[in-house]
């Protein structure tokens, strides 16, 4: 440990929408709050491209500016925010105990509360084709970019709850829906199979899988084969939705703290509280339901609100 120990009220961890609102909040409660952005300073929203529902934007905003928007207003009331990466968590189990966090494998932040908004990471399939069109058509969140495809035809990969929700999403603005399922059946849940099924401009094509994103800067369509019979068809289609899944950036925490059979972190009732006195839980790290920047903002404003008590319970 070369860099030498600094004690803090509060360490928020992650910087999307959950961690900046939990700052704002910490600071104007006077927690003087520390936050380490991550390796993706500004989170997921970073990636998309126009966001129009998140409210106090009428005429949408560009995610990355949103996010700018969001550490200024964080900085105006002195969140001190730095770029660099939580490695290592050393968390008390007692009241009023500190919690240690070791940034970049170097210096040791310790906190009285450490509020944790790493995330979640959207999983993609892994094709060059895919990658090179992120941003250009192919999108892992159609709640946020769909609105861009109205009229147009899309395809949905996945076929879980998340994918059917977002098939069922877009077949409201797009005119035709494609949903490719990799197996004969689908994972989702039966109400949310009698819903696709149930959407007129949506066709399912089973044992099917992507096999290559088609356009040079914008998607112009897709390659699909079928992984029985091993036949290959192109689709003309303007937007690739991949809904294979998140995953929750949660590795830290691993043994540390109570997560459910998907690595969520798990909050109890209401509230932000791990099960740890001190650290709290915001946004998608502890959300696999309704992961909108909204609610993570949400969270962690309750994150801060729960921080800012527990230190005045202590007093
Ligand atoms: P899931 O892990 O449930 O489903 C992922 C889907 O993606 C599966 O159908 C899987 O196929 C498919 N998939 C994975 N990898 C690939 C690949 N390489 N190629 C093609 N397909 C692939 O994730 P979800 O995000 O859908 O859901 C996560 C959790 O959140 C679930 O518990 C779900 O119930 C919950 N949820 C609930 C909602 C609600 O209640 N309203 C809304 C959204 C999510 P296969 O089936 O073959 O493994």
């Amino acid at each position: 440990m070369s860099e030498k120990i600094e004690r803090i009220k509060c360490l928020i961890i992650g910087s999307g929408p959950a961690g900046y609102a939990a700052a704002i909040y910490a600071a104007r409660a006077d927690l003087k709050p520390v936050m380490y952005t991550g390796l993706e300073p500004g989170g997921q929203l970073t990636t998309t491209t126009e966001v129009d529902n998140y409210p106090g934007y009428p005429d949408g905003v560009d995610g990355t500016a949103m996010m700018e928007d969001f550490k200024k207003q964080a900085e105006r009331f002195d969140t001190e925010v730095r770029f660099g990466l939580a490695t290592k968590v050393d968390f008390s189990d007692k009241v009023g105990g500190i919690h240690k966090v070791t940034i970049d494998g170097a210096k040791e932040i310790e906190a009285e509360t450490v509020i944790i908004s790493t995330g979640a990471t959207a999983k993609y399939l892994g094709l060059p084709s895919e990658e090179r069109l992120k941003g250009g058509g192919v999108s892992a969140c159609a709640t946020c970019d769909g609105f861009f495809y109205r009229g147009q035809d899309v395809i949905v990969v996945g076929a879980g709850d998340t994918a059917a929700e977002e098939a069922t999403f877009l077949a409201k603005l797009c005119k035709k829906v494609t949903m490719l399922v990799r197996r004969d059946e689908m994972r989702a849940s039966k109400a949310m199979q009698h819903r696709v099924n149930n959407t007129k401009n949506l066709e399912v094509l089973f044992n099917t899988e992507l096999d290559e994103v088609l356009g040079d800067k914008v998607v112009e369509g897709v390659r699909v084969v079928n992984n029985k019979t091993k036949e290959k068809h192109e689709i003309a289609v303007m937007g690739v939705f991949i809904a294979i899944g998140h995953k929750p950036n949660t590795e830290l925490f691993k043994s540390i703290l109570d997560m459910d059979d998907t690595g969520y972190l798990i909050t109890q009732g209401k509230t932000t509280k791990t099960k740890l006195p001190g650290v709290f839980a915001a946004g998608d790290v502890q959300d696999k339901e309704y992961r909108q920047a909204v609610t993570a903002a949400g969270t962690g404003c309750m994150a801060a609100l729960d921080a800012e008590r527990y230190l005045a319970e202590l007093e």
